[in-house]
């Protein structure tokens, strides 16, 4: 079970986790791994030490609340997630900034949302499964483009809300695909009357139908991370009446 530990004299935090009183594994040398040498170490046992006499408060972690900007398999990149001591709700934004340094964590007074920023068809792979499985009766550059285009402008009224998110693998957790509406099949069925003729629409329909549910007519929403910070109140200054919390939205690329 992890601890998250916030020191309130420094506004410092820790993670104690199960691994922090094993020793620390050498990982530059490849296999085998019984050939490489443990650092002792008790980064916890150093923490308490730095931080005797002071201030301490343990905050509990939010189960499912971790967000990250970059590839699960990204070792440096920016990672949040959510805690609280009970009253108040803390975001914590936990980065390294090189391979080889230790994860750190900094304690945010605030919340975070995720926003769907764009959602897009899959042009590319769209174009590419296309002249892939067309082998018999290939379809023009122009007619593969004016597909594409097509289905790009029939989703633009789409909002992301109304559809059903896929449980597809992706690796990127602001990645997420959907499938689309049956409005915007029955559209796009529609209007592709207007680009396929005869054997090419028949064919046409069946590739919409092969695809998309699972396949690359899946549409790709990208969400954006915001974290909301709640401005730090000075203590000093005693108003007569409750002062509002001003948010301040700092925006992560
Ligand atoms: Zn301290």
């Amino acid at each position: 079970m992890n601890q998250l530990i916030h020191c309130i004299t420094c506004d410092t935090l820790f993670l104690k986790t199960p691994f922090d009183q094993e020793p620390e594994y050498d990982h530059t040398a490849p296999l085998p791994f019984v050939s490489t040498q443990p650092i002792e170490r008790d980064d916890f046992e150093d923490f308490m030490k730095d931080h005797h006499g002071h201030r301490m408060e343990d905050l509990t972690i939010l189960e499912d609340s971790f967000v990250s900007e970059k590839d699960y398999a990204e070792p440096v990149k920016v990672s949040y997630f959510r805690a609280t001591n009970g009253k108040e709700n803390f975001v914590v934004r936990k980065f390294r900034e090189r391979i080889g340094d230790p994860l750190r964590y900094e304690l945010i007074a605030g919340d975070y949302s995720l926003t769907c920023v764009s959602l897009d068809v899959q042009a590319r792979e769209i174009e590419k499964q296309m002249v892939r499985e067309f082998t018999e009766h290939p379809l023009s550059r122009n007619k593969i483009d004016s597909f594409v285009r097509l289905y790009g402008h029939i989703i633009k009224t789409v909002e992301v809300k109304n559809l059903e998110r896929v449980p597809e693998e992706s690796s990127n957790p602001l990645a997420v695909y959907y499938k689309m509406d049956d409005v915007t099949l029955m559209y796009l069925l529609r209007n592709c009357h207007h680009i396929f003729q005869g054997q090419e629409y028949s064919d046409v329909e069946k590739f919409i139908g092969s695809h998309k549910d699972d396949g690359v007519l899946l549409l790709k929403a990208t969400y954006k991370i915001q974290v909301l910070e709640r401005r730090k109140v000075e203590k000093k200054i005693v108003s007569s009446t409750p002062a509002l919390e001003r948010k301040k939205v700092k925006e992560i690329g």
